[in-house]
């Protein structure tokens, strides 16, 4: 086992975490989308590791775009949330799955940050149980017909393409499901912004769908192929929650070194208390197995090999531990973890989705316990890399 990076992908991390720093960190509590920042990201390459030069990528890979993530997350877990959608379930998913029509019209915009893009699967009555969707899709001959209503679309505001996943028939479930790609500038389109406890820098939406079309060349995968395009797109997706949930979890064992090395009771540093320092530990130790768990994941996905269990295990115990690490955090800064003068709070608030999105903590523990008692093997072959990726220019 080898577990250096690369000096390509070091060369990214320090990129990253330059920008994080410079650009990101001095507004993180600007509870505002920043669009400039995207454009930032894109001119960077910073959303391009997973894909090729053509498609405006740097070809680094998953591993990669596992290390950017962090960066970004440890500055601003808000703005992490958009580039998961930028960098990885929106563009990769019409890159892998597109007709090459669709591929050219957005993956390269996409990737260079230059539109903005967001993944609806979620509905009023629709969460973890995807299948039950009941936004129409219908086959108009030469166009898709679409109709439904959206919820928790993070960039549901801002964005200018859509990923939206519907059923052309219901009764069938996940072989009834498809999925096509939408161009929000319709009138059809109205997104309405949802308030919400964190993640203030990406806009989340309710959208309502109504006669909303989209051209043959938007599906993605074939008729009524749609619930395995989800499932890749999630398995792609917990990549980047799982790092963000690494990031974020670093910020809190960061900012609580500083502050155990900085506030004096009873006469001494409160990092020298050993209860203190029995919870610096045991962050530390979180955010390190974390990491572990969610890099070995990106790492197989970079082999071709399946990886829908392993990046399960290390989002699910991502998840965990950034929640977990928020509220350490919030205790060794006593009241000023209160305090809106300091980081933490923030990272309080933003840590909880990560035992929501891209599959809630208990459908991360199906998954794993379904493969460990035999009732379902996770690693599947879904997940197919087609050879027409590679950059052939
Ligand atoms: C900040 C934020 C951003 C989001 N961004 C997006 C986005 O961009 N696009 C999008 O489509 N969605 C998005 N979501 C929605 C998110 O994907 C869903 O909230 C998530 O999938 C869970 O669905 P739900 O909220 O309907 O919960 P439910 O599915 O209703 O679950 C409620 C509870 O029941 C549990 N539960 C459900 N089924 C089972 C089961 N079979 N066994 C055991 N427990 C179960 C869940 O684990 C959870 O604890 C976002 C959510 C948040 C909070």
């Amino acid at each position: 086992m080898n577990f250096d990076l690369t000096e390509e992908i070091v060369a990214m991390q320090d990129m990253a975490r330059k920008f994080a720093e410079q650009d990101v960190l001095p507004r993180a509590k600007e509870d505002v989308f920043k669009r400039d920042l995207v454009a930032k990201m894109g001119e960077l390459g910073l959303f391009g590791c997973a894909f090729p030069p053509r498609y405006g990528g740097v070809e680094a890979g998953f591993l990669a775009h596992s290390v950017v993530c962090e960066e970004i997350s440890r500055a601003d877990s808000g703005l992490r949330s958009l580039f998961n959608l930028q960098a990885m379930t929106v563009p990769y998913t019409i890159m892998e799955w597109g007709t090459e029509a669709a591929r050219k019209k957005y993956v390269r915009d996409l990737v260079l940050g230059r539109k903005i893009g967001c993944t609806c699967f979620s509905e009023p009555n629709v969460g973890s149980d995807i299948a039950a969707t009941e936004t129409r899709i219908e086959d108009r001959g030469d166009h898709f017909r679409i109709n439904g209503a959206k919820t928790w679309i993070s960039n549901g505001t801002v964005a200018d393409v859509a990923i939206v996943y519907g059923s052309f028939d219901r009764k069938l479930k996940h072989r009834g499901m498809c999925a096509v790609v939408v161009e929000t500038d319709q009138p059809g389109w109205t997104p309405r912004e949802t308030p919400k406890l964190g993640d203030k820098s990406s806009p989340i939406a309710e959208i309502h769908i109504e006669d909303v079309t989209a051209p043959k060349e938007n599906l993605l995968g074939i008729w009524g192929e749609g619930f395995k395009v989800a499932m890749t797109a999630l398995d792609r997706g917990r990549i980047s929650v799982g790092s963000g949930a690494v990031g974020l979890a670093q910020a809190c064992l960061d900012a609580s070194v500083k502050y155990a090395n900085e506030r004096v009771q009873f006469g001494k540093l409160i990092g020298e208390f050993q209860l203190v320092k029995g919870v610096i530990a045991e962050m530390v130790s979180m955010v390190e197995g974390a990491r572990l768990l969610v890099r070995r994941g990106a790492w197989l996905n970079d082999q071709g090999r399946p990886f829908t269990r392993e990046i399960a295990i290390g989002k699910y115990a991502a998840g965990e531990a950034v929640v977990k690490a928020a509220g350490m955090a919030m205790e060794v800064h006593g009241g000023m973890g209160y305090s809106l003068e300091m980081p933490v709070e923030k990272y309080y608030r933003d840590a909880k989705l990560y035992q929501v999105g891209e599959g809630t903590a208990n459908i991360m523990r199906l998954l794993i316990a379904d493969d460990a008692l035999g009732i379902k093997k996770a690693n599947r072959p879904r997940v197919h890399v087609p050879d027409d990726f590679r950059d052939l220019d």
